[in-house]
């Protein structure tokens, strides 16, 4: 597998006067290797994104370039990409070998060295014993992993998924996850991904593209989006999330080798906590970001902690989880526990809710001064 770096600058795509353009000057640079998510709601851009690259549309502006060269105006079938679709779409009338195959037949590669490049892609989806069977003749998974191979037997430049998983019942999407990413690792082709699932995204990606109104919102790691998330939309669609609105008080020290700063935090008319946050936030008013697993529950309140004091409104047991929604003046935060054997709390209990400092985040976004 040949590795390609793709570098997309200031890509837009208006379908017609008069409306908001789908994609909106997006700019990104996918290294050569990596999986990249694109994550995001429905009718945020994703596919358009991704039809561009392809080729498969014409951009309104913008470029796109493989390795420095720019491919904006080059036809679909000169960029040499892979792509797997949402329907698999692999030809009816040819069996698993035959639709395999199909791409080096368009290239001309010799028949020989055909027939060595197929049983080696069969082979990298475990399928190598089902050559001849006929494609109607498979299992949706089975279907996924033929449209796999037969988009990376061509060596592509680039590997396009496009919801490659969302066809497939939970289990199966889970082995084809992992499955997808080990051969996708295996073969370092750098592969552009889109996804409205956040899970998957978390899973399989090297990096997360965040989009939002045919934007990108926040371009970074697993880690990086859930943990830092720039914005509330970034914080609210890759997982659960409580915010409370808070005033930023004094810095009260280094937080992380990152620069983040520790600060002293007022809930208002509730009370002071701890939260870290990028330098420079005293005196804002700011959303600040607890994770439900990472806000602790109590129903006896500490001696030492202080804590913000709330009623359990709603209690929903899963077995090994046990989330609570708690009222603490207008807003409901959830908590969420790992459950042991004691009593489960009750709606109407009162509860006491407390954090760690570095498992508050305050949010950048609109940072000024009150
Ligand atoms: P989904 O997850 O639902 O597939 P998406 O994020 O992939 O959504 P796109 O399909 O790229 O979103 O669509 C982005 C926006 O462009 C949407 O508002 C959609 O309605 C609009 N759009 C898509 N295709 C066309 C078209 N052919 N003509 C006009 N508008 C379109």
């Amino acid at each position: 597998m040949t590795e390609s770096k793709l570098s997309i600058v200031d890509l837009t795509k208006k379908y017609a006067a008069g409306l908001a353009p789908a994609v909106d000057r997006l700019n990104m640079e996918v290294e050569e290797g990596h999986l990249v998510a694109l994550l995001g709601p429905s009718g945020c851009g994703k596919t358009t994104t991704l039809r561009m690259v392809a080729g498969l549309m014409d951009p309104t502006a913008g470029s796109i370039m493989v390795d420095g060269r720019e491919i904006t105006q080059e036809p679909v079938n000169k960029r040499g990409m892979g792509m797997v679709f949402q329907s698999y779409a692999l030809f009816p009338h040819m069996n698993v070998e035959q639709n395999v195959a199909f791409g080096l037949q368009m290239r001309q590669v010799p028949k020989a060295e055909q027939k060595v490049r197929v049983a080696e892609a069969l082979d990298m989806v475990q399928l190598g014993h089902l050559g001849k069977r006929a494609t109607k003749a498979l299992s949706g998974g089975q279907q996924q992993r033929i449209a796999l191979a037969r988009a990376l037997v061509v060596e592509p430049t680039l590997l396009l998924l496009d919801e490659p998983l969302s066809n497939l019942d939970a289990k199966l999407r889970d082995t084809m996850r992992t499955e997808i990413r080990s051969i996708q690792q295996r073969t370092r082709a750098t592969t552009l991904f889109v996804t409205h699932d956040q899970d998957e995204a978390l899973d399989m990606a090297d990096r997360i593209a965040v989009m939002n109104g045919g934007l990108i919102e926040q371009f970074g790691s697993p880690v990086d989006v859930y943990e830092r998330p720039r914005t509330h939309f970034v914080a609210n669609f890759i997982g659960q999330a409580n915010f409370l609105t808070i005033t930023v008080g004094e810095d009260v020290g280094q937080a992380s080798a990152a620069g983040e700063r520790n600060y002293k935090i007022e809930v208002p008319g509730l009370g002071q906590f701890g939260a870290v946050g990028a330098p420079g936030l005293t005196g804002n008013s700011l959303p600040v970001l607890i994770r439900p697993h990472r806000l602790r529950a109590s129903l006896q309140p500490s001696t030492s902690a202080q804590e913000l004091k709330g009623t359990v409104e709603q209690v929903s047991y899963t077995g090994d989880t046990l989330t609570i929604a708690v009222r603490v003046g207008d807003e409901i935060l959830q908590s969420q526990l790992h459950t042991t054997s004691g009593s489960l709390p009750h709606t109407g209990d009162t509860a006491y809710l407390s954090w760690d400092p570095e498992h508050a985040y305050i949010l950048p976004e609109h940072a000024k001064a009150v």
